[in-house]
């Protein structure tokens, strides 16, 4: 299946009926899952392509690069969610950019964005929990042993608001072996957010966190084409 080739809108619908396929399999409805497009490295002329083919939702990793993309494209003709690791001298400059934050992966960070709510008068950022399921120490993401003072924290906040929780698994070229990750990842959001947001899966996996009851998916890839690193990455 070659997804490199034809334009966005041909690419999205093609993964619009791969996520319908993938629910209806798992006998879940279609509507319960949210795609975020991820356009990291993605000129703002490819995020505009991509808000004329239907995408509502866009995700960037990093702050300063969204920052400038926001600007260009509107603020208001998308919902932005950061997706990258957040350095906490970045904090503030998030909590004014984006609509939800699924990288929320220690109390540090958790507190400083609740205070920079109150300061910005920013009255609700959703936000998820990174969790760290393969142990990485390289990788962004909490470790799921260390999870229950954060979720205690979160559930806390006056403004920052617990509504799920985000992995990026090894990769893996078989995605079965990614499947006990996302698995892994929906029996900690039964125990710690019940009925909370699940955010897995990727261009490569997607259809397999689906089946694991996935209710964000992000998508770069599939959608725009492979990226191009200006300067090495
Ligand atoms: C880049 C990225 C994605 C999208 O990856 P693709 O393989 O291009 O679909 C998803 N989630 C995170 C956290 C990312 O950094």
């Amino acid at each position: 299946m070659d997804t490199m080739t034809g334009s966005i809108d041909a690419r999205l619908r093609e993964i619009k009926n791969r996520i319908a396929s993938a629910a209806a399999a798992a006998g879940r409805s279609p509507a319960e899952i949210k795609l975020v497009a991820v356009s990291k490295t993605q000129p703002p002329e490819s995020v505009r392509e991509a808000i004329s083919a239907g995408v509502g939702i866009f995700g960037e990793n990093k702050v300063q690069e969204a920052e400038s993309k926001i600007d260009l494209v509107g603020r208001d003709s998308a919902e932005w969610h950061l997706i990258g690791h957040l350095q906490s001298n970045k904090a503030r400059r998030a909590v004014r950019l984006f609509d939800m934050v699924h990288s929320v992966d220690s109390i540090d960070l958790a507190e400083r964005l609740e205070r920079i709510c109150e300061e910005e008068a920013r009255v609700e950022l959703p936000v998820l929990i990174q969790v760290d399921l393969a142990g990485e120490t390289t990788k962004n993401g909490i470790a799921a042993a260390e999870m229950p003072s954060l979720v205690d924290f979160l559930n806390s906040c006056r403004y920052v608001k617990l509504r799920g929780l985000m992995t990026v698994p090894p990769y893996f070229e078989d995605v079965e072996k990614v499947r006990p990750y996302f698995a892994e990842l929906r029996q900690l959001r039964d125990v710690y957010v019940p009925h909370g947001e699940l955010s897995m899966g990727m261009s490569h996996d997607f259809e397999t966190a689906i089946a694991e009851g996935a209710t964000i998916v992000r998508v770069g890839t599939a959608i725009f084409g492979e990226r191009e690193y200006a300067n090495g990455k």
